[in-house]
């Protein structure tokens, strides 16, 4: 089967990818330029990124034998599936999950099974770990707090799921962790078959550099290191990387603004019953109602870009400033079907 990806739009108020709303600050910017100006930018990158993955690993206390940086995590989740799952070694998913899952492994040639969950996210652990070794899994690769539902598995539910897995890795995507707080990565060095990936390119507001790490073993990273492409993190994305990396204060704030957002839109779903949603964990939020095709062309006539599917199950809303939030909650507001009687 052949796939063909198509780039998220560009157009009008971008609620579509889960950006961050706030373009780098002057203060990283500043220090990017001054950063650019000191390379040497007639030689090919550091391949090992080495002052990169030491910022990263000393402000994250891991080793950095054991961490890799891409070009985005997308190259890393790349990288994992082309290392893990080859011959009859498919990546175990969920469904839903980050469509890039599925569109690597056919671009790998691998095979792929999915897991049905439920709308909201959930899904019941102990059949999910059956359903991994009854299909011969050579990764099992999920999004925590998953993209689309924003269902977050717990801390706790990861080390069970990790040991039940055991020998099968298991990769935890955390590309929304920084809006959550129940992180594996400080477990990604410990447990034997642990993977976890995280990203500049929401939180820390930097999707348009491409810049997103892979974490775990040493031995695991060492099982990888052969199928990595060379160069493919520029001498322009290490040092903006690094430049957003030593400004956490940056993004903490970022992060707030979001949270603040979160209890705020959560506060506003709660007034309109004929909206369903699952809880908010991360900077995005995914609602269902009647109508959904009239709806989704109500935000096309509004100008604004959110994200829908095919099969019109969700509509999942990324999170930006206050006023731009406000612009949908009014779309939603007004979609009472009290307003439609006669
Ligand atoms: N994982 C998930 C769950 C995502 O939603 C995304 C981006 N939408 C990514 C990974 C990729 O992020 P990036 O390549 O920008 O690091």
């Amino acid at each position: 089967m052949e796939m063909i990806y198509e780039a998220h739009e560009h157009n009008g108020l971008l609620l579509n990818a889960n950006e961050s709303a706030y373009n780098a600050d002057p203060i990283i910017v500043e220090e990017l330029v001054e950063r650019i100006r000191n390379s040497a930018l007639n030689r090919y990158p550091d391949d090992s990124a080495k002052e990169l993955i030491d910022t990263y690993a000393r402000a994250n206390h891991l080793d950095p034998a054991g961490v890799f940086v891409g070009n985005g995590s997308d190259a890393m989740l790349q990288l994992m599936i082309h290392t893990f799952c080859r011959g009859d070694k498919k990546l175990v998913m969920l469904d839903p999950d980050f469509g890039m899952y599925r569109f690597y492994s056919i671009g790998m040639q691998s095979d792929h099974a999915d897991y049905k969950t439920a709308w909201d996210g959930s899904f019941d652990l102990e059949d999910f770990v059956r359903f991994a070794k009854e299909n011969q899994a050579g990764l099992v690769l999920l999004s925590n707090p998953n993209n689309p539902t924003g269902h977050v598995i717990s801390r706790d539910e990861m080390q069970q799921l990790a040991a039940a897995l055991d020998p099968i890795i298991l990769a935890a995507d955390e590309a929304y962790m920084d809006f959550a707080d129940q992180s594996v990565l400080d477990l990604a060095q410990k447990l034997p078959n642990l993977i976890v990936t995280r990203t500049l390119s929401k939180a820390w507001g930097m999707a348009g550099i491409r810049a997103g790490f892979l974490i775990t073993s040493p031995t695991l990273a060492a099982k990888m290191a052969p199928y990595k492409i060379v160069y493919s993190v520029s001498t322009l994305d290490q040092q903006a990387a690094i430049a957003a990396l030593n400004h956490p204060e940056i993004a903490a704030k970022n992060i707030a603004e979001i949270q603040n957002e979160k209890k705020r839109i959560a506060e506003r779903l709660e007034q309109m019953p004929w909206i369903e949603w699952a809880p908010i964990e991360a900077n995005f939020y995914s609602i269902k109602t009647e109508d959904m095709e009239d709806l989704e062309k109500a935000f096309v006539d509004n100008g604004i870009s959110i994200r829908d599917y095919p099969d019109h199950s969700r509509l999942r809303i990324t999170i930006g400033t206050p006023q731009q939030n406000d612009q949908v909650l009014e779309i939603l507001e007004a979609w009472n079907p009290e307003n439609w009687k006669d």
